[in-house]
């Protein structure tokens, strides 16, 4: 497979040979602004490229012109070290390693979070995705992450933490997106798989602790800093990734729509996604379809970018109309909206393991799992499925993935399943999401969780395995999960990424 890359914007893209027609999906210029790369001379280009950088302020993160994350205005800084100092200190990014070769981003964004001066910013694509919807060549898909709905009516008036997502809907619908879905559809799809992967972790006497992979930031650092956790990360990919992949085949199909006329758009809370759907692992229904350059994502823009999107388009958001999803991918279940929660992986996955082991409804202190709840850098928490003891351990801020680490080099450590999320408080907290200077930070967070597990608690069907979109893909499409096509679609494998950042 050979590799191309986009003279303009960086994008690369790995394929036998580019289609004559084929554009950017990150900034849409034709073919013959890509050129063929190879890895090592790309590797050589990434270290000449961090030199490049006029930034001076040695005390402040640097950022590479490429990161498809994060942007810096360099004249904003004044070089106080936030930055650097949270990226060190609750991220766990190493600086005073003398074998780091270039500076390591996860893209996770929290330097934006906690910028004073605004020098940090998530990068844009908002403006691309506002013209490929008003040239009208193309179907536009848009799907929600379950956190953009608790965060996006602050910037509107709103109270800190407020569920606004009918109105979010609404917004998407008059923007212009020709379907508007929902990536709790996806977490619940990943909680079959990630489940049904547990148990057969736990039947098969496969590798344990099995850690989450629906963060790609920590995913990324995992590649990075310990290589030799990749085999017991789980092999889901993430929730957009799955939706994504399921929206250019499953759907495709359903609505008899050319796979290369959508554009899958996500709304996220997350920089690190923009950096996720651009990896070569996601670009499967280009293997399912058998053509070359369909990814499962197009455009990632973050809560932030959507509430200018809105803004600009001159939308009165408090006096929209509450809407609602289309259907097939529609909304899913409780578990799959408190995936934008620490904790609420874990507990989305111990309710569908608790059905894959019983066959019963979990019970209702499994429904409300308050152990795993929470801001606490690490909760543990024990389990009783079926007279087996299953101890769990929730981790946020990567920082604290060192202890774990340690423990399991000593054989100490009894966790059978691990959700890690880099952001303190999940995805809520993520770098994408709107910034409020002065108001306590985990008083934001609390307030955003609350608003996610109220409207768990008010849904009726709270289980992924409830949910009938889910059961009718796996009925229709994809069989079972951790079925061939599943395991086409739905998994993914990582390898290190130690040799490119260290000496
Ligand atoms: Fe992105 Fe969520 Fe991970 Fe933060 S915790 S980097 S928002 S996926």
């Amino acid at each position: 497979m050979k590799k191309f890359k986009c003279k303009i914007c960086g994008y690369v893209i790995e394929a036998e040979n580019l289609p004559n027609d084929f554009a950017c999906p990150m900034c849409e210029v034709s073919r013959e602004l890509f050129e063929e790369i190879e890895e090592k001379k790309e590797e050589k280009k990434l270290e000449k490229r961090i030199e490049l950088i006029e930034d001076k302020n040695d005390k402040c993160i640097r950022v590479s012109k490429n990161n498809p994350s994060i942007t810096k205005v360099v004249e904003n800084c004044i070089n106080c070290g936030l930055c650097k100092k949270v990226c060190k200190e609750k991220v766990g990014v190493n600086y005073e390693d003398d074998e780091v070769k270039v500076p390591v981003c996860i893209n996770c964004g929290q330097c934006v979070a906690n910028c004073p001066k605004d020098a940090l910013r998530p990068k844009q694509t908002y403006r691309y995705v506002r013209e490929l919807i008003s040239k009208n060549e193309n179907i536009m898909v848009v799907s929600t992450a379950p956190a953009v709905r608790v965060s996006l009516a602050e910037e509107f008036g709103y109270e800190i933490g407020t569920f606004a997502e009918g109105k979010m809907i609404t917004a998407l619908r008059k923007l212009g997106f020709d379907y508007v879905l929902d990536v709790t559809f996806g977490a619940d799809l990943t909680i079959m798989e990630e489940a049904q992967e547990f148990v057969n972790r736990i039947k098969n006497g496969g590798r344990l602790p099995q850690f989450t992979s629906c963060c790609p930031a920590w995913v990324k650092y995992a590649e990075i800093y310990y290589p030799e956790l990749l085999p017991y990360i789980s092999t889901c990919k993430s929730p957009i990734s799955m939706q994504g992949s399921i929206i250019k085949t499953y759907f495709c199909e359903k609505m008899d729509i050319n796979p290369k006329k959508i554009v899958n758009v996500v709304v996220v809370p997350c920089t690190a996604k923009k950096y996720e759907i651009n990896r070569k692992e996601f670009e499967s229904a280009s293997d399912y379809w058998e053509v070359s350059g369909i990814r499962d994502n197009d455009y990632v823009i973050t809560t932030t970018e959507l509430v200018k999107m809105i803004q600009e388009a001159g939308i009165d958001f408090s006096n929209l109309e509450d809407g609602k999803y289309d259907s097939i991918l529609g909304k899913g279940s409780g578990a799959g909206v408190i995936f934008g929660n620490t904790g609420g992986v874990m507990e989305a996955a111990l309710r569908t393991a608790y059905h894959i082991l019983t066959g019963e409804v979990p019970p209702k202190k499994l429904l409300d799992f308050k152990a795993v709840r929470g801001l606490d850098g690490v909760k543990e928490a024990t389990v009783m499925i079926n007279k087996m003891k299953i101890k769990v351990a929730v981790v946020q801020g990567l920082t604290n993935i060192a202890s774990i680490v340690e423990k399991m080099n000593h054989n100490e450590l009894d966790y059978r399943f691990i959700e890690v999320m880099n952001c303190v408080g999940g995805c809520i907290g993520g770098g994408g999401q709107p910034i409020h200077k002065g108001i306590n930070k985990d008083e934001i967070r609390l307030k955003r969780i609350a608003g996610l597990y109220h409207d768990d608690k008010n849904l009726s069907i709270r289980c992924s395995f409830e949910n009938k979109d889910i059961k009718r893909v796996y009925q229709d499409f994809l069989k079972y999960p951790g079925s061939r096509l599943s395991e086409k679609l739905l998994h993914t494998r990582y390898t290190t990424k130690k040799h490119i950042f260290y000496k």
